[in-house]
């Protein structure tokens, strides 16, 4: 630790350094601001004590150019009673504190001594954030490479997966010639059925990793809701039927036309519908609206599954949330990449649980909602 003191009075300079010495501290001098300014610029100075007046120049200007060069240097202002003020000033412009002339010895080491603690806290604290940053930014490096290679690896899996698909399908249609068994076509199609999880579970992770890199493209256009919306329920008959669960439909069929990504709001709706469909149990009811309100359109699934605690209804809608305790099977993706779709259509999107009050636990039930703007151009479309 060492100290510049600067002062004109070879006396206050010999007394204060003596003391300073003797607990340890190293001690040069400077008898005007020209000596302290050039020796200030040479070296580091832990301290700077400055006489608010010397001969030269005036305290408050040493304390400038000191203060230009050493950003971590403390500077404290030596002053009588008499220019207090200037002191006071100094502060403001960024001295640690001052000492009052005539010196008294043990006040001027206890200020000295918090002075430097105060340095060694912010040097510390700097050496800490800096720290901390660098972290930081490896760490959102690597996340970075691991969502690209995330997003490669699902993109790799996802074409194989098609073609054993495609494959699949045209054995089990018998386009490529007769199957022997039905058994032989029930494995066929247990096997297809899991290519088709397989395929669902790294068109999430894609999705997913486009969303995070801020490369999820949207190709919107005008299309009819209520005529996609019962496509795709359509689609849904065997499963349902499988699994005896009942279908309510609400679908005003004049609804009319969406400016959207056809795409992205299928997979949407397809996320929620599976969702209903696999939390609810056999002998259950899935119920689908969809209505128009004024330039808004909204689309809801309801089911009568376990429903979702309150203290769920946000979480659920972040990545790798699951509330499930028994072995359903899941990533925790489809929900936060719903609710990205829906956000990137301006849209909003939220679960009320239970359905109605009265219901037993476990069976409280579900109403998924999403609403969306029916053309948001000439709103924000930052996104
Ligand atoms: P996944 O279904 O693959 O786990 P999601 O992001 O779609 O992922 O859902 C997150 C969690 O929200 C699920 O794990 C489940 O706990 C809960 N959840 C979603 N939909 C329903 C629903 N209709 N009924 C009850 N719980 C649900």
């Amino acid at each position: 630790m060492n100290i510049l003191i600067v002062d004109d009075d070879a006396n206050a300079r010999k007394t204060l350094g003596k003391i300073l010495k003797a607990k340890g501290y190293d001690i040069e001098e400077a008898a005007s601001g020209a000596e302290a300014v050039s020796k200030a610029g040479e070296k580091f100075f832990n301290i700077v004590a400055i006489d608010v007046r010397l001969p030269d120049k005036s305290g408050l200007e040493v304390l400038e150019a000191v203060r230009k060069n050493n950003e971590e240097t403390i500077l404290i202002m030596m002053t009588g009673y008499a220019s207090l003020d200037s002191s006071i000033e100094a502060m403001n412009k960024g001295a640690y504190s001052y000492i009052t002339k005539p010196l008294n010895m043990e006040q001027a080491l206890a200020i000295i001594e918090k002075g430097v603690e105060k340095q060694r806290l912010s040097i510390e604290n700097k050496r800490l954030l800096k720290e901390l940053t660098e972290a930081n930014e490896s760490l959102k490096e690597m996340d970075a490479r691991k969502s690209a290679f995330v997003a490669n690896v699902s993109h790799e899996f996802k074409n194989p997966l098609a073609v054993i698909k495609e494959s699949l399908s045209i054995i089990i249609e018998g386009l490529a010639g007769d199957i022997g068994s039905t058994k032989q076509k029930d494995i066929l199609s247990a096997a297809k059925s899991n290519i088709e999880r397989l395929i669902r579970l790294v068109t999430d992770l894609l999705d997913i990793s486009k969303i995070e890199a801020g490369k999820m493209e949207m190709r919107r256009e005008n299309f009819d809701i209520a005529i996609l919306v019962s496509e795709i329920l359509d689609n849904y008959k065997g499963e349902l039927a499988k699994k005896e669960i009942s279908l309510k439909k609400d679908i005003r069929e004049n609804v009319g036309a969406i400016w959207a990504d056809r795409d992205k709001i299928s997979e949407v709706i397809i996320n929620l519908l599976n969702n209903a469909i696999k939390y609810t149990p056999a002998g259950g009811e899935v119920g689908v609206k969809l209505i128009a309100k004024e330039n808004n359109l909204y689309f809801e699934i309801s089911d009568t599954g376990p429903g979702i605690p309150e203290e769920y209804k946000e979480k659920i809608f972040d990545k790798f949330e699951r509330i499930t305790t028994e072995k359903i099977e899941g990533t925790g993706l489809g929900l936060p990449i719903a609710k990205d779709i829906v956000e990137l259509h301006k849209g909003r999107i939220w679960v009320e649980s239970p359905l109605q009050q009265g219901l037993p636990a476990g069976r409280q039930g579900s109403r998924f909602i999403f609403v969306l703007p029916r053309d948001f151009r000439g709103k924000n479309t930052s996104r």
